[in-house]
């Protein structure tokens, strides 16, 4: 678990700005919801059988003896808070939510155990042009970010339940054939969860998947017209993407639509962004049947991206103007300036020198804070209604100026 320190924070605030704006430039509401839900949420929503499930959750027993889960992730929260207030039914919604998600993994660069997502969630729509739009919405996120050119999508469908599970049934056969070339984890999961055999990372069992059977030739018309469908509007949106037909993701809800955004550029955990198509989850956790689709963005993968590829902007000047002061009766003037600038001019930053000192210690606090102008008040000022200019980066000559005209002069100067 990280703390994120006041060097970091402009990286993450800069990310989160993007997509708040984004969001808002799609019609999409944010949603906050509890980071903890009862345990059999998780168990129900996810699957048993999943590595967030098996080993992953920090689940505990509450003072009354109810087990309850710090949220791994993200959609199983918004699916029950949509169910409990009646968001979904006969209805669209199209929601954002922003914060930290849990999982005891092993921690490695870009691997935490508390970590956060971003992630959205739309109900109600179950055609391929939704799931367009939110891989349109996260392509439009990376060119704001400046890192289009460094991650590439990737793409597959995961069919209608039914058709998976005839796959399944042909996929254990084969499996079951092959025995011996799968290791332990593979054979655990060739009954329970085959289908993340698939993206088992053994080059050994990938060889051995080269010859298996091909979901897609299960897949029916339906299926085959929707996936069609979101590859015609990503290609007339001029989106790339790479089809993938092992790409299975993790969490057991998904079906049709899956995609990922993957990157090169840092290393192991290269998967920033992945989503897909849940239709059947609303019903599963006890709702009427409501489409859905969402992804979900790490957001330390992202600030780690753009702190790798430096599209982080400078370290911005903590204030503009510094106000220092000093002498009877100062301190109350300092801070009165303060806050008629502050009042005057919305949008400047304003830091007031605390904690007394001559000018010269006040002056290198100024230099520090990295403003552009340090105002002086000393005890003629005050007497006079003035205020000392002082331009800290080599703007101009000092100049003692009536408190009216300093504003003026602040407001012309754009600062
Ligand atoms: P991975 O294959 O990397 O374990 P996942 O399939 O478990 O990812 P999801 O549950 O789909 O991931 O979560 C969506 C995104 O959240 C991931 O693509 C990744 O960017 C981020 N993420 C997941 N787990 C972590 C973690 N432990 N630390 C940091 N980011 C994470
Ligand atoms: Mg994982």
């Amino acid at each position: 678990m990280n703390d994120c320190l006041p060097e970091q924070t402009p990286a993450w605030q800069q990310a989160e700005a993007v997509l708040r704006d984004t969001m808002n430039a799609y019609g999409y509401a944010e949603i906050r919801l509890p980071i903890m839900e009862v345990t059999g949420l998780f168990q129900r929503a996810i699957g048993e059988v999943t590595d967030v499930v098996e080993k992953e959750m920090y689940t505990f027993e509450d003072r009354s003896g109810d087990s309850l889960t710090l949220r791994p992730e993200g959609t199983a929260g918004c699916v029950r808070a949509g169910i409990e207030h009646g968001l979904l039914y006969n209805q669209e919604r199209r929601m954002w939510y922003m914060g930290p998600m849990f999982r005891y993994e092993r921690p490695q660069k870009g691997r935490y155990r508390q970590f956060h997502q971003f992630g959205v969630e739309v109900f109600g729509l179950h055609g391929p042009d939704i799931d367009a739009e939110l891989i349109m919405l996260t392509a439009r996120l990376w060119k704001a970010l400046g890192v289009s050119e460094h991650v590439t999508l990737q793409l597959n469908s995961l069919g209608a339940p039914e058709e998976r599970s005839a796959y399944r049934d042909a996929l254990v056969a084969y499996l079951e054939q092959h025995r011996e070339r799968l290791d332990e984890d593979c054979r655990r999961r060739m009954y329970t969860n085959p289908l993340r055999v698939l993206d088992s990372k053994n080059p050994e069992v990938q060889a051995l998947l080269a010859d298996a059977p091909v979901l897609s030739d299960y897949f029916g018309e339906q299926t085959r017209a929707h996936f069609a469908g979101l590859q015609a509007l990503l290609t007339a949106a001029g989106i790339g993407f790479e089809l993938n037909p092992r790409l299975v993701r993790g969490l057991d809800y998904y079906n049709l639509t899956v995609f990922e955004w993957v990157t090169e550029s840092l290393g192991a955990q290269g998967t920033v962004c992945g989503g897909g198509r849940y239709d059947g989850l609303v019903e599963q956790l006890g709702g009427q049947a409501t489409p859905a689709v969402g992804f979900a963005m790490g957001m330390e993968r992202l600030v780690l991206l753009l702190e790798t590829l430096q599209r982080v902007a400078p370290q911005p000047a903590l204030a503009d103007v510094y106000v220092a002061a000093a002498g009877e009766g100062a301190q109350a003037a300092g801070f009165a300036l303060a806050e008629r600038l502050r009042d005057q001019l919305p949008g400047l930053r304003v830091m007031s020198h605390c904690g007394g000192g001559n000018f010269k210690k006040q002056l290198k606090r100024a230099d520090k804070s990295g403003a552009a102008i340090a105002l002086i008040l000393g005890e003629e000022e005050i007497a006079r209604g003035e205020v000392t200019v002082k331009y800290l980066r080599g703007q101009g000559e000092q100049q003692t100026l009536a408190l009216d005209e300093v504003i003026e002069q602040l407001k012309q100067k754009g600062i």
